[in-house]
């Protein structure tokens, strides 16, 4: 079976009789079964999948199909899909099943897309590396000696060891677009309020999007295309209406772009990683962009106000898993007090338990105003700051991560190390912008990383469009 990167090919294959998308579902679930060490999946759903990709087939061949016929999917195992497990890789929500499905399941679905499983991740989507599973770390495909990232680790993975062709990832400081870059794929975080939140297992609310990770530009479009847009169960998706992303990929503007010098100056970025941003900088003025230095003094606040702020609102999301309601309940209870105690206690990871007292600490009745209120103030100034930014230049371009992908356990036992891995990506999540990385370059190591591009609120559109001009001026130059 050919390796397939965009649904468009797979459609086309179809189409013409060459593939039949049974097989491609079974070749898949082949992938899947063969690479089991990666641990990328917790669950496949292979009957349902199969009998899916019939009926799709169906449907193709009478020209009465969605628009995402052909693309297979997989979901990060923090977005509920009725009828079938969701567990955010927490032993806390052990045997719990999704009572409804998330606004961008039923969207999908209704497009005509297969979900092929549910995959590993940070548990609550906290964490950088996918080690915080309560289920085991996933493995990078391409050396699984190192982290897949996280905390969308097994999307990425999922993607990258071609188990499917897209997934469904979560990012609150990252978790996408980190994974992504240290998978070599594409990676989408949308305007906040672009994407319903509606069936994601919640970690910090106001920083929370869904998006996705695919192998192409067009893909990433196009399930954009389909999840984006108002939804009546979540006050918080704007009811700007959606635009056809993927009809709107080609354009040769000429831009205005900015980088953050100190980005490129800053202390642990790798020195290939910053060779490579400066030759796409060149790039980019070889094809007729301006590119302009600026200055932007807030780069120390980004990571503090980041977990000041999520930790504020984990330690409240996560008050409703008390062992009452869903998933495990302590067997060694023996009132309703030491049920709640004992049923957290063992349910929760130590990552899990560290935010939740920190948010609890920053919420606390001495503390509030010095750190959650003061938190609130910062992340206005950084948004101000980057709208200001994004008022004077049409993008702001940065590496996605300072390095590529890291060893298992050689942050693990950092916090502060491992929280320091989003340094670049934590940005467009506490100013709310959209944010993309593309795969631009491979390490002397093997690996591959990313670069990161933020555009203004909502203009999607034309971020998705550029990204693909970078790809394209990249695959000129070379
Ligand atoms: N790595 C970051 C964290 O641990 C981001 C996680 C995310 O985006 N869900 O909070």
């Amino acid at each position: 079976m050919r390796t397939y990167t965009s649904q468009s090919a797979i459609l086309s294959d179809i189409q013409s009789g060459q593939l039949k998308l049974r097989d491609l579902v079974q070749h898949y679930l082949r992938q899947i079964e063969g690479n089991k060490h990666l641990n990328a999946f917790l669950e496949t759903f292979s009957e349902e999948a199969l009998a899916r990709a019939a009926e799709v087939e169906q449907r193709i061949q009478s020209g009465k199909a969605g628009k995402l016929a052909g693309m297979v999917i997989s979901l990060k195992d923090n977005i509920c899909y009725k009828g079938h497990k969701v567990s955010a890789s927490s032993k806390i929500l052990a045997g719990f099943e999704s009572l409804y499905s998330a606004t961008v399941v039923e969207r999908i679905l209704e497009e005509d897309a297969i979900i092929i499983g549910r995959t590993n991740c940070d548990e609550f989507a906290m964490g950088a590396s996918t080690e915080n599973s309560a289920f085991g770390p996933v493995l990078n495909y391409a050396d699984t000696t190192r982290v897949p990232g996280g905390s969308s680790g097994g999307c990425a993975v999922s993607v990258q060891a071609d188990m499917c062709l897209a997934s469904l990832g979560s990012d609150t400081g990252g978790s996408i677009r980190q994974p992504a870059a240290f998978c070599g794929l594409y990676g989408l975080k949308p305007t906040y309020g672009r994407i319903s939140r509606w069936g994601l297992i919640a970690y910090a609310s106001s920083f929370d999007q869904i998006g996705p990770v695919t192998k192409s530009v067009e893909d990433m479009a196009l399930l954009l295309e389909v999840m984006a847009g108002a939804d009546g169960h979540d006050a918080t998706a704007s009811s700007k209406p959606a635009e056809a992303y993927s009809k709107l990929l080609n354009s040769d503007k000429k831009y205005k772009i900015a980088y953050i010098k100190d980005c490129l100056d800053s202390e642990g970025i790798d020195a290939e990683v910053k060779a490579q941003t400066l030759v796409t900088i060149e790039q980019l003025k070889a094809a007729g962009h301006e590119v302009v230095s600026v200055e932007f003094p807030y780069l120390d606040y980004m990571v503090p106000t980041y977990y000041v702020l999520t930790t504020a609102e984990a330690s409240s999301n996560l008050a409703r898993f008390s062992g009452l309601h869903y998933g495990y309940r302590s067997a060694n209870a023996t009132d309703m007090e030491s049920s709640f105690r004992k049923s957290r206690s063992e349910g929760f990871g130590p990552e899990v338990k560290r935010r939740i007292m920190l948010g609890t600490l920053v919420l606390s009745a001495e503390h509030y105003d010095a750190y959650y209120t003061k938190g609130l103030k910062v992340r206005r100034v950084i948004r101000n700051a980057t709208d200001a930014l994004l008022k004077d230049n049409d993008f702001l371009l940065l590496p996605t991560t300072p390095t590529p992908a890291f060893k298992l356990g050689e942050k693990a036992a950092n916090p502060v190390s491992m929280y320091l891995a989003d340094i670049f990506t934590v940005q467009a999540n506490i100013s709310g912008n959209p944010a993309v990385t593309i795969p631009v370059g491979k390490h002397s190591n093997g690996m591959p990383y990313g670069l990161q591009l933020m555009g203004r609120h909502f203009e999607e559109a034309s971020l998705l469009a550029f990204a693909k001009q970078v790809m394209n001026e990249q695959a000129t130059a070379t």
